[in-house]
């Protein structure tokens, strides 16, 4: 008996960006009885399920994106015998979907470090149980992952996560309400030990895949001194100086590392945190900037971000303390306006914004947008290739639209086409040069063209395309391109290093 662990993809780059870190951490969980599972990332390569045999147990992780290709996994794995447990956000949130959908014996909702090993006991005794309840987890008990099972040679960055759960509740993510919105933090001795192993295997370049790694902000101490209400102010500061210490403990480590990490931007205004993250070697932030305009924050819940000049200000505060910004936009808000696109495009270079994602408005599950977009089309009852829109993720690949809800004054095309030029814009050879002026030597420009035309190869272009003729192209390209960029982030590995003390 074999455990396999399958992380679904319809497109494979043979080489990618970012570990995804659930793999290793339940291939961590799985009790050692059973041997190292199998892991398979099909980001790098399709699963070939003919390897599968009777009695096998195949975990497959799903979010929304990738659920129908793991459903096509999960009755592939049934046919060869094998018992299927789906886990993963998507699952949480459609246990049933993925029974009659992905012919699974089990689904685990929630956390799923903690419950795997009583997991595949159940499978191997023929007795799983339909659905296992996970629940949310204390930070203490997250995982380590088991880095030693990473193919050589297939990522850029490793992920390591310090905090599950925000605070925040915007309209058109379900982080705060799958992850909950107290934060958990994971003990900082974990975390440093886990980046030393990573560093000795030559991973000089880590993402803290966290929710929000600025969980609590000035205002919300201020909040809670307002409110005298010690034992609350308490609680906020003891996560936040926590958050210090592992910033302090990070800074220790070589000085070749460079980490990368997700933050709300009201963190620009606490200048003592972009200190830390300084000094820590923080360099690069993905920051939800989401849209440009009051209207904008105000159709996603994003109250507490600023717009137009403001927002430019404080984009170039984490520049200043030498954090770089990914910033990330939606276009296709309600109040968007054909201008909103070129104004968009604009700010971001205004504000020195290095690298820029710019998504359009998809109604996710689990998220407020979702269930008011639910309501209203489920009364419309329009259905794609026999699939009611309100599951638009098992609309086949090719047949699947773009842009989910109606706009007051712009058709779906427009708003494709538009979020299509702004990505040609902002990558265009000449814009990417300008910004790769942040990194001072010829190799580090280099990374930086790279990287840049590869994110938007395999973000921009596999992901707004009309055609699947375009899709393949740039799946190919970015196969191409993926490779030597790959060897521009590897780093000598480090064998001896100890954890700081
Ligand atoms: S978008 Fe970011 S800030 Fe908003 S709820 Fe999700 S994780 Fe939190």
């Amino acid at each position: 008996m074999r455990v396999y662990l399958v992380n679904p993809s319809h497109l494979s780059f043979g080489v990618a960006v970012i570990t995804p870190r659930w793999l290793f951490v339940l291939a961590a969980a799985t009790p050692s009885q059973w041997g190292d599972p199998i892991i398979c990332d099909e980001t790098l390569e399709l699963f070939d399920a003919n390897v599968l045999m009777p009695g096998d147990v195949v975990g497959i992780g799903i979010h929304t994106g990738n659920a129908l290709r793991g459903y096509e996994l999960g009755r592939l794995a049934r046919q060869r015998g094998a018992s299927v447990v789906f886990g993963g956000i998507h699952a949480t949130l459609y246990p049933d979907e993925a029974h009659e959908l992905g012919e699974a014996h089990a689904v685990v909702k929630g956390d799923g470090d903690a419950v795997w090993g009583r997991v595949i006991a159940d499978c191997v005794a023929g007795t799983p149980e339909r659905l296992y309840d996970a629940g949310r987890i204390p930070g203490e008990a997250f995982a380590s992952a088991r880095w030693d099972l990473l193919p050589p040679d297939k990522y850029m960055w490793a992920s390591v996560q310090t905090v599950r759960g925000c605070p925040k509740h915007c309209s058109f993510c379900s982080v705060w309400r799958t992850d909950g919105q107290s934060p958990r933090q994971r003990g900082v001795d974990a975390v440093v030990s886990e980046i030393v192993e990573l560093r000795r295997r030559g991973f000089r370049f880590i993402a803290l895949a966290d929710d929000n790694f600025y969980p609590v902000s000035l205002g919300d101490l201020a909040q809670a001194k307002r409110r005298q209400d010690p034992s609350r102010l308490r609680q906020l500061e003891a996560i936040r100086a926590q958050r210090f210490e592992l910033m302090e403990r990070l800074a220790d480590l070589p000085d070749d590392m460079v980490f990368f990490t997700q933050i709300t931007m009201e963190a620009a205004e606490d200048t003592r945190f972009l200190e830390a993250m300084r000094r820590a070697r923080i360099k690069g932030a993905l920051v939800g900037i989401e849209s440009v305009t009051p209207e904008g924050l105000k159709d996603v819940y994003k109250g507490f971000n600023l717009a137009g000049e403001a927002l430019v200000s404080r984009l170039r505060t984490f520049g200043e303390h030498g954090v770089y910004v990914l910033g990330s936009f939606i276009f296709g808000l309600p109040s968007d306006r054909p201008e909103t696109f070129d104004a968009t495009a604009a700010l971001a270079t205004r504000a020195g914004v290095t690298f820029a994602q710019f998504v359009m408005l998809t109604p996710f599950p689990g998220t407020v947008d979702f269930e008011r977009w639910e309501r209203d089309e489920a009364q419309q009852g329009v259905s794609i290739a026999g699939v009611p829109i309100t599951r638009h993720w098992l609309i086949p690949q090719e047949h699947r639209p773009k842009v989910y809800s109606p706009h007051p004054v712009m058709s779906a095309d427009e708003i494709r086409a538009r979020t299509q030029e702004v990505w040609d814009q902002f990558y265009s050879l000449g814009a990417i040069w300008s910004r790769a002026r942040v990194v001072r030597t010829w190799k580090s420009r280099l990374a930086f063209v790279l990287i840049s035309k590869l994110y938007r190869q395999m973000y921009a272009n596999t992901g707004i395309a009309t055609d699947s003729a375009r899709t393949s192209r740039s799946a190919r390209m970015a196969r191409l391109i993926a490779k030597p960029c790959r060897r521009l982030f590897a780093a000598a590995p480090m064998p001896e290093l100890q954890v700081p003390s």
